[in-house]
């Protein structure tokens, strides 16, 4: 396809789950990728004719600002997350500021780094991973992480409000339960608590509706969409693709 041809892409965390799925998917509409992640290994298998790989640590503010001064991005994908779980009695100080960090305020200096670029060109797609699981849905044992995720949201809006009549767009999305290597683990710890992973698989796929998880292409899918001039007249919102989860 050529959906984002003569486009630049940079991704976060694009190693692997949501964020590789759509460093490839880009790709393949003809955007030049910059895939970046921590993992150097895995990101490594990703390098191709379109596809650029290096480093970028979302939580180091020169990181930051090296990559995207490489990339030179017209569409940017914060994808970077970690997922917590646990209540708020559970919840140490450690943690939280952990999860603002990577979640959250990654997203602060990644957009601060892009954006002159993008308001000198008069176009841009800023595209930031919220979840479901956050200001849709309140979602059990994640109280670090669906408080960090509806502070996306709130990141997302105002960016959106700041810029809409300058040519840049600002959305976010809101998945549901993905299928990706840290969600793998997270059915196993939960497995270990219940002392059984069927269990475990049980009750992450009963929150869908539709009796499955999302593969990370179809999340995919919908960041090509907003990174695309397809989606030209949505920004400032979250965008949920839950399996009907929060559409009951
Ligand atoms: P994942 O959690 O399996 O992979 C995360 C990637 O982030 C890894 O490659 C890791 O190396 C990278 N990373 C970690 N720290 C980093 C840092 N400081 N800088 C750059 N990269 C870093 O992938 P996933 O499950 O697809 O999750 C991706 C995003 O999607 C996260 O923000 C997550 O919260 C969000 N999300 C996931 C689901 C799900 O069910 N999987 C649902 C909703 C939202």
């Amino acid at each position: 396809g050529n959906r984002l041809s003569g486009k630049r892409a940079l991704v976060t965390a694009a190693a692997q789950g949501i964020g590789r799925a759509s460093a490839l998917a880009m790709a393949r509409e003809g955007a030049q990728v910059f895939a970046t992640d921590v993992n150097m290994d895995a990101l490594a298998t990703l390098e191709d004719a379109n596809i650029d790989v290096f480093e970028l640590n979302a939580m180091d503010a020169q990181s930051v600002n090296a990559g995207v001064a490489r990339a030179n991005p017209d569409i940017l994908f914060n994808c970077a997350g970690f997922v917590h779980s646990g209540s708020i009695l559970d919840a140490e100080e450690d943690e939280f500021e952990f999860a603002m960090d990577l979640n959250v305020r990654s997203m602060m200096r990644t957009i601060k780094a892009a954006l002159p670029a993008m308001l000198e060109r008069g176009t841009g797609s800023i595209i930031n991973m919220s979840s479901a699981a956050g200001s849709v849905i309140g979602a059990p044992n994640r109280f670090i992480y669906g408080t960090s995720k509806a502070a996306v949201v709130g990141l997302t809006k105002s960016v959106a409000a700041d810029y809409v009549a300058q040519g840049i767009r600002c959305n976010c999305i809101c998945p549901g339960t993905v299928e990706s290597p840290s969600w793998h683990d997270r059915v196993t710890a939960l497995g270990e608590q219940l002392g059984s992973r069927d269990e475990a698989l049980a009750q992450f796929v009963a929150r869908q509706p539709m009796g499955r998880v999302a593969s990370a292409e179809e999340i995919a899918a919908l960041v090509v969409y907003l990174a695309s001039d397809e989606s030209a007249f949505t920004t400032g919102h979250p965008h949920v693709i839950d399996g009907g989860w929060s559409g009951q």
